[in-house]
């Protein structure tokens, strides 16, 4: 099953750390992460960005 990062905005407090482990997936724009290449992570499938954001913004859902 595919699945792509999902970021719930309620939580999200745009610290950018999502889009330092995987730019080609996450971009900051008005204090948010917005996923602009949901399946181009091609290190590490995201895993990095969602163990690492601080508040548990990032899930990954199915396509
Ligand atoms: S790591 Fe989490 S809180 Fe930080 S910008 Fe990304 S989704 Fe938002």
């Amino acid at each position: 099953m595919l699945k792509e990062p999902v970021v719930d905005h309620e939580l999200c407090i745009g610290c950018g750390v999502c889009a330092e482990f995987c730019p080609e997936v996450f971009e900051i724009r008005d204090d948010k992460s917005w996923v602009i290449g949901s399946d181009k992570c091609d290190t590490c499938d995201c895993e990095e960005a969602i163990a690492s954001c601080p508040v548990e913004a990032i899930e990954m859902l199915d396509k």
